[in-house]
């Protein structure tokens, strides 16, 4: 379970991007809505350690995460918005820097991480090729590889459809409601048959604040 509250994050230049923000998510995915400039991407990176709120409280299992950020980072796994700038090593050999510095130490360990990851997301195939001549949505398949590393029982994945295909969002969609029912899933999308299809919770995120929060079928209802 992961427990916001009271989140406030007030930007340098002024801008309240998030405002009072309290929201208990539970495992399995959740859908977090809202139009471009809600402050999605700031809960995130928020949520991700990546920025701190100026005021609240960030609770996850046992872990303070504003407290103690490297907690939660050693069991955080991150797509973030802007995964978009590859080098042009071939995805395996990413995908084993990457468990390196994620603390995979152990040469079989980290083979058997990589293989597992890369068959998950559908990407065995193309191993060997270089990331930066991916589509968009291998691209986001291996964000999620990469997200996978470690077992993390907090998962972010910010805006992940955003310039996918039709096929390609199916597919990509498809293998985060596989991830699993014991791990934290937030979904950030301004999509809302994102949410609708995949996330038995949702909530609803406008100017900073959560508006509405709850079952996808029973908000939707009442609207
Ligand atoms: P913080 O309060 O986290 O230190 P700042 O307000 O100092 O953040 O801004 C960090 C950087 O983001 C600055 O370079 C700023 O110009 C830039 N920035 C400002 N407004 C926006 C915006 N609306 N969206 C994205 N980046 C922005
Ligand atoms: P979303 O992800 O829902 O589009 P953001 O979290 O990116 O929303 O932005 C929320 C608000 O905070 C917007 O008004 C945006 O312009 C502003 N903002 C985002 N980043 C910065 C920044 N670094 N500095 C100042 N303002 C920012």
């Amino acid at each position: 379970m992961l427990e916001l509250t009271g989140v406030t994050h007030v930007y340098a230049n002024g801008t309240r991007a998030l405002d009072d923000v309290s929201v208990s998510i539970p495992a399995g995915m959740f859908g977090l809505l809202g139009p471009n400039g809600a402050g999605k991407s700031t809960l995130m990176r928020t949520v991700a350690t990546l920025q701190t709120p100026t005021a609240g409280t960030i609770r996850f299992g046992d872990i303070d995460v504003v407290a103690s950020p490297e907690d939660l980072r050693a069991t955080l796994g991150y797509l973030p918005q802007d995964f978009g700038v590859y080098p042009r090593v071939s995805a395996y050999d990413m995908l084993d820097h990457m468990a390196v510095l994620k603390g995979v130490h152990s040469a079989a360990d980290r083979r058997a991480t990589v293989e597992t990851l890369l068959a998950q997301t559908n990407l065995w195939t193309h191993r060997k090729k270089a990331i930066a001549g991916f589509s968009g949505g291998m691209r986001q398949r291996f964000g999620i590889a990469q997200a996978l590393i470690g077992n993390p029982r907090l998962i972010i994945v910010d805006e992940p459809t955003a310039g996918l295909d039709p096929e390609e969002r199916n597919r990509f969609l498809n293998l985060l409601a596989e991830i699993g029912e014991n791990v934290v899933v937030i979904l950030s999308t301004h999509i809302v048959e994102d949410v609708a299809d995949l996330c038995p919770r949702m909530a609803v995120l406008a100017a900073g604040r959560i508006q509405l929060e709850g079952a996808p079928l029973d908000l939707m209802a009442r609207t």
